[in-house]
């Protein structure tokens, strides 16, 4: 039997829910895997705690503050890792030489800058931070086309519509998709109307029901936000127009997305709620190979429900809607005013019903400009984090 090839990783965001769902997938592989760069924002304790297990070639901390607490930590544990801090650091690395491929797992549009970076690079990039798409979708795109690098979408819902697929091309001639539909859980907040959400607290926005996630896409999956963002990068993604996808609530999510074809066959791609299996998927690609996770036991499941989506209740997601519908900068500006908003919700300093409040008052007041450079799209970010900012602390 042929000896895969080892392939050196990058887990940009090592600290984060998906980092440890990958390195998890990447430790029980050590003769496939070596995460040669491991990077996280500010977590420094954590990301030494994960240098001590994994020894990766480099390390990077983006809060370039912490750089000699990263290097004399490596130091003290007398490992050979290097340190390095800063974003600049952090592009330099994802496009060298110590990785083929790069796990982006930055949350929000800090992901950004080193997911182009690895883009550029023609590197393979397994893409959770589905920030990147929905603020610079076609650059980003383009850019890994032209550079010959591979984008393996690992949000759970894109995976599988990748894995029905198999592929990233659904419009290509003779792929014969007629619409996906894009499965969600609903939150936390499922079937509750909109008076009912005025008081609703971040420690419940963060429990969600069936996932184990990072604070931020929590706060989106209860808001329905974050599908709204996935129907944005499943756009980008997969090359479809807005009248093609559709978004069916399933509150089991074992059921992660669906592909309909113009024969009338639906394939449906279902499993546990874990993301080391759509990890295993791109690390392993187009192999199979054992990531942790058990198969589905529907006996013991029972049924599977699905719902539409309520959006008066939840006017995040038709924003989003309107967002991809304008293009340009618009969905730039959504997904700015977003963070911002769901910041200060988790902070405590605005409620929950404001958080789509702000996204329609930047939508509406600031202007779609075009969505060709990266200057273009980085101002229009800019510009709706200053109006969110401004109207949260003047609320
Ligand atoms: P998380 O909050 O658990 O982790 C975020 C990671 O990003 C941490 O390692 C943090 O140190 C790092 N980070 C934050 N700011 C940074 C910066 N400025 N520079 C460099 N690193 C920075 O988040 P998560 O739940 O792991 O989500 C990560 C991404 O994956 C998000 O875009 C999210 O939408 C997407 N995603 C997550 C899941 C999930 O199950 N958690 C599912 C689908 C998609
Ligand atoms: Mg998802």
């Amino acid at each position: 039997k042929a000896v895969p090839a080892l392939r050196r990783v990058a887990v940009l965001g090592a600290t984060g829910s998906i980092g440890a769902s990958a390195l998890d997938v990447i430790a029980r592989h050590p003769q496939r895997f070596q995460p040669t760069v491991l990077a996280a924002g500010s977590q420094v304790d954590a990301l030494l705690a994960l240098c001590r297990v994994h020894q990766p070639l480099h390390a990077v901390i983006a809060d370039a503050s912490l750089y000699t607490r990263l290097r004399d930590g490596l130091r003290d544990a007398g490992l050979a890792t290097t340190a390095h801090a800063g974003d600049i650091a952090l592009d330099a690395l994802a496009a060298g030489e110590a990785c083929d491929t790069v796990v982006a797992a930055i949350v929000g549009a800090a992901g950004l800058s080193s997911t182009l970076a690895a883009a550029s690079a023609g590197k393979r990039i397994l893409l959770a931070n589905k920030e990147s798409l929905v603020l610079a979708g076609e650059l980003l795109t383009r850019t890994a086309t032209l550079a010959g690098a591979e984008i393996i979408p690992i949000d759970s819902e894109h995976s599988a519509i990748f894995q029905c697929l198999r592929s990233r091309d659904a419009s290509r001639e003779g792929a014969g998709v007629r619409r996906i539909l894009l499965t969600a859980s609903g939150g936390p907040f499922r079937g509750r109307s909109r008076a009912e959400l005025e008081q609703v607290t971040p420690a419940q926005a963060v429990a969600h029901p069936k996932w184990s996630m990072g604070p931020k896409i929590s706060v989106d999956s209860a808001t329905l936000m974050n599908k709204g963002l996935e129907v944005i990068e499943a756009h980008h993604l997969f090359g479809l127009p807005p009248a093609h996808i559709e978004v069916l609530v399933h509150p089991q999510s074992l059921v992660h997305s669906l592909v309909e074809f113009m024969d009338g066959s639906t394939l449906a791609q279902m499993g546990l709620p874990d993301m080391r299996t759509t990890l295993a998927v791109g690390l392993g690609w187009p192999e199979r190979i054992e990531s942790g996770v058990e198969g589905l036991d529907l006996l013991r499941q029972g049924r599977l429900d699905f719902e539409a989506p309520d959006t008066d209740a939840f006017p995040c997601l038709a924003l989003a809607w309107q967002a991809m519908r304008a293009g340009g900068t618009a969905p730039a500006i959504l997904n700015a005013a977003n963070e911002e908003a769901v910041s200060a919700f988790l902070q405590g300093k605005i409620g929950f019903l404001a958080i789509p409040a702000l996204v329609d008052n930047a939508l509406s007041t600031l202007p779609s400009g075009p969505a060709d450079t990266l200057d273009g799209l980085l101002a229009a970010d800019k510009h709706a984090r200053q109006l969110t900012r401004t109207a949260i602390e003047t609320a």
